[in-house]
């Protein structure tokens, strides 16, 4: 998949395009990352990207000319690529645009990051197809913005995980978040790995992931679990669940009952 990214920071992506899951997909050609220098579009010998703001105001903004190059150099190198703008007026991103934009992922993308007030408004009416935000709230840059898109688009194409199962099993695929994990040691300073887990009986170990799945998204993000609904399975899992927490529950209720050993 191709990813083009438009910044005026391309230094930014140096150890981003090499390193980790990223770094091996681009290694591999499963994605291809690439960077457009803004500022090599600009005119004169100042090279000027910002200009101040008509009506007034404070802060810089990114002018039409430089940006409007640089997006048709893109589009000429990547016709058929989506334009996407980071910008906090966007589109929350989640897992669902991510996958959507790794299903489209023979087209590529053209990623646009801002810097100082953000782009004349008139270069995203002409270009724009997609504005992204990864949150409410205020990066100096789209830089930051653009990788988190491209890392999670990453590791959703094809071959880009060592183990393919990973992906579908992860946090919000399947409209809940992750069961618990655990490795080795077995009894990690008097904290034990819970037996299922060592009983070697795939669907006993799998019941007990799903269970723990709901019951973590219960608790942590009840909302998802509302658009997304339960099974007829999934509603007996997690009655299991309940009965189970509060048959442990009783069970400290009742010890803190007992008297203190030695009397009292
Ligand atoms: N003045 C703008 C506003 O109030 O909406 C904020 C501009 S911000 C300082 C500069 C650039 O950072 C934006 O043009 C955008 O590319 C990027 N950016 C900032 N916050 C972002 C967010 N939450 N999601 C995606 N991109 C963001």
């Amino acid at each position: 998949m191709d990813f083009l990214v438009l910044t005026l920071f391309p230094e930014l992506f140096g150890p981003f395009w090499k390193t980790g899951i990223v770094g091996r997909a681009q290694e591999n050609g499963i994605i291809n990352g690439r960077t457009i220098d803004i500022r090599d579009f600009a005119a004169g010998r100042h090279k000027v990207v910002d200009d101040r703001p008509f009506g007034g105001g404070c802060g810089m903004v990114m002018k039409p000319e430089p940006l409007d190059r640089a997006l048709t150099e893109a589009k000429a190198r990547l016709p058929q690529a989506g334009v996407i703008l980071l910008s906090p007026q966007g589109s929350p991103f989640n897992h669902k645009t991510a996958a959507c934009l790794a299903k489209a992922a023979n087209r590529g993308l053209i990623l646009v990051c801002g810097r100082y007030e953000g782009i004349d408004q008139r270069v995203i009416e002409r270009h724009v197809e997609l504005e992204i935000s990864i949150g409410d709230y205020i990066l100096t840059g789209g830089e930051l913005a653009s990788m988190v898109v491209i890392d999670a688009v990453t590791r959703l194409l094809p071959g880009a995980l060592g183990n393919q199962d990973s992906a579908s099993d992860e946090s919000f695929s399947q409209g809940t978040l992750e069961y618990a994990q655990y490795t080795r040691p077995r009894d990690w300073e008097g904290q034990e790995v819970p037996d299922v887990l060592l009983s070697g009986n795939h669907q006993r170990i799998a019941d007990w992931r799903k269970g723990q799945a709901l019951m973590t998204t219960l608790l942590k993000r009840p909302d998802l679990l509302r658009t997304r609904g339960l099974d007829e399975q999934e509603e007996k899992l997690l009655e299991r669940w309940r009965l189970e927490i509060e048959r442990i529950l009783d069970g400290q209720r009742i010890r803190s009952l007992d008297p203190p050993p030695g009397g009292g």
